[in-house]
């Protein structure tokens, strides 16, 4: 097992020279936080993702879930670090202090998810679920749902799982049957089956508090007739203790490609007691308070995979020999030396680095939309996260599963044998491109929702703001690679941009995979011009960020102007072969 080094030196870069944190948390009125207490929380995170978590991640993928007379079993050693994590208080981060949270800046919770989903995809996966379950609870439950499920769940006494997905619903949740009847006491009786349902039960004790979408009996057809519910595996008691076991059952575990260690349950429901959850028939709305949580959260899975993916490629270049020097004079060479070897490698970092960074950014935007005191900041910050989390979520997981091959790749043949690894990367990170809307509907909501946002002109002000950072990087020495080619990829999207409005749903479906991938390109390369001009020193770390920047400027942003070409070719060249003809 390689030694996984959690990025602690480049997270304080970020925070200290490229985000400007303590000025944008002191405009919050946050006195009580700084870069320093932050980098100080992550490196804590980061020894116990790294000691505790790592170690756990291969033989985890081993053993994989197990079902026991009906109760899910983890893998050895889950429960247990389940539980220093609670008692560690990793569960409440950034969550509320009123019900026991932390209230920490969001940056670091998304940076904490990176340093979980790096160590071990699986476990990262139960915290995230509890954590937007709460969410979703703060910001749709009655004062007494959150005065009994928030205290235990944000302790991480309990956990949380979202249930969605039926086996004639996926994507269309229009279609989905599952039913609740309304009961005299004023709860709903809970009925039908749930396919996919990760940490839909475990074995670390306390409570699951599932999230069940479902339709009461006078409801409308489609969307509109769905609500949500509150379904906990025990009911509590009085005392708020776990009491009776509510009708609910793990009626088998998915058999799956990766993330053996998460228990993706198959859930059935029979009248099993549940309480409504915000407005009836306006569940799809109250359910995205969580969905959008975890859209960021996976995005970070895709980047957490990339990160360590490219620690253990590196860890291997330089020590396997194979090959001569270019100018044939030593042999075998570390394949390190090889410029198709570094061309891997440093696509990989190209992503992580700049990825690391907006994530940060967009952690900032969270905090501002929460807690900034001009009305108008919070607004244009919420629609600024609005706009970024389906980039976040599809061009981090697709580009973090290509990072995960890239790294397999520098790996050779031993890359496809199980010791080495490297290929449970491979197989962890694919799933994120799928759940939490599938990449392809991430890509749809960008272009068809939410570059209408105000008209228009949320995303008009992004790039307006990419534009001005652009001019202000120009200014630094050695930044000319970056701030040229990104501002000719900005101008591809921004030209791209205006053709698309008011587009057909067919052109829409067209364009949204190869715009959402220029989009992200833009971003991570602005977020490189903001890395490479305050890397200004003489060290290795500020040096490496320079050149890093370069690589991705001349290597990896002329890709835009191909997916800008694609784009523009519009819906035509997909619509024409005939489906008999496919
Ligand atoms: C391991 C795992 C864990 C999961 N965890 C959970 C969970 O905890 N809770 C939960 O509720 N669900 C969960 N899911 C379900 C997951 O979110 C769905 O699989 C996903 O949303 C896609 O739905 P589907 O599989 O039915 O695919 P489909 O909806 O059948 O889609 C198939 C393909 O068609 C495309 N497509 C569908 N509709 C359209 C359209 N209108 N326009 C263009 N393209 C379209 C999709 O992008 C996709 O590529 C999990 C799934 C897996 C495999």
């Amino acid at each position: 097992m390689f030694d996984y080094s959690p990025p602690i030196e480049d997270y304080r870069f970020i925070l200290t020279r490229v985000i400007d944190f303590d000025i944008e948390m002191a405009q919050l009125g946050r006195t009580d936080v700084d870069a320093d207490l932050v980098a100080s929380v992550l490196d804590q995170a980061g020894k116990l993702c790294a000691d505790r978590l790592h170690p756990l991640n291969r033989p985890g993928d081993e053993e994989g879930c197990r079902l026991e007379d009906g109760a899910v079993r983890t893998p050895e050693g889950f429960a247990q670090a389940y539980r220093e994590f609670a008692d560690g208080g990793w569960m409440s981060l950034s969550a509320n202090p009123d019900y026991g949270g932390q209230g920490l800046p969001f940056i670091a919770q998304l940076w904490l998810d990176e340093l979980m989903s790096a160590t071990n995809l699986s476990f990262g996966l139960f915290l995230g679920l509890t954590r937007g379950a709460a969410e979703a609870i703060a910001a749709h439950g009655t004062d007494e749902l959150k005065a009994t499920y928030l205290p235990p769940m944000i302790a991480g006494a309990w956990s949380g799982a979202m249930a969605l997905t039926e086996s004639g619903a996926g994507t269309d949740l229009a279609l989905l049957k599952t039913r609740a009847e309304p009961r005299a006491d004023g709860t709903y009786a809970v009925s039908g089956t749930k396919i996919f349902i990760s940490s839909g039960d475990h074995d670390f004790g306390g409570n699951v508090v599932h999230l069940v979408l479902a339709r009461l009996p006078d409801a409308p057809a489609g969307v509109k007739g769905i609500s949500l519910f509150l379904v906990p595996k025990f009911l509590p008691g009085p005392d708020g203790a776990v009491g009776e076991r509510n009708t609910l059952s793990v009626g088998s575990l998915e058999e799956k490609m990766g993330i053996h260690a998460q228990p993706t349950c198959v859930m059935h429901y029979d009248g099993a007691t549940g309480w409504l959850m915000g407005e009836p028939n306006r569940g799809l709305a109250a359910m995205f308070t969580m969905m959008n949580a975890e859209r960021l959260m996976v995005g970070m899975q895709g980047l957490g995979v990339a990160g360590a993916a490219y620690q253990q490629a590196v860890g291997y270049a330089r020590e396997r020999l194979q090959g001569r020097s270019a100018d044939g004079a030593r042999g075998p060479v570390p394949i390190l030396e090889h410029a198709d070897v570094r061309r891997m490698l440093l696509n990989i970092r190209g992503f992580v680095e700049s990825g690391r960074a907006l994530a940060g950014w967009t952690a900032l935007q969270l905090d501002r939309a929460h807690a900034h005191p001009d009305a108008a900041e919070r607004a244009r910050s919420d629609a600024l996260v609005a706009l970024l989390t389906p980039v976040v979520k599809a061009a981090f997981t697709d580009l973090g599963f290509e990072s995960a091959v890239e790294a397999q790749q520098v790996f050779g043949g031993h890359g496809y044998i199980r010791e080495s690894g490297v290929e449970q990367y491979v197989r962890d990170a694919r799933i994120a491109q799928i759940y939490e809307g599938a990449n392809g509907i991430q890509a749809m909501d960008l272009v068809g929702r939410k570059l209408l946002l105000s008209g228009g002109d949320v995303v008009a002000g992004f790039f307006e703001l990419i534009a001005s950072d652009l001019d202000e990087a120009a200014k630094a020495p050695g930044t000319a690679a970056i701030v040229v080619r990104t501002r000719e990829a900005l101008k591809a999207l921004r030209d791209i941009t205006k053709d698309l409005g008011g587009a057909s749903v067919d052109a829409v479906g067209a364009a949204a995979a190869d715009y959402l991938r220029l989009f992200a390109l833009v971003a991570l390369g602005w977020m490189w011009a903001r890395m490479a001009a305050a890397a200004v020193d003489d060290t290795p770390f500020h040096r490496a960020k320079r050149d890093v920047a370069t690589y991705f400027a001349e290597r990896v942003l002329p890709r835009s102007q191909a997916l800008a070409a694609a784009v523009a070719a519009g819906s035509a060249p997909i619509m024409a072969l005939a489906a008999e003809s496919f």
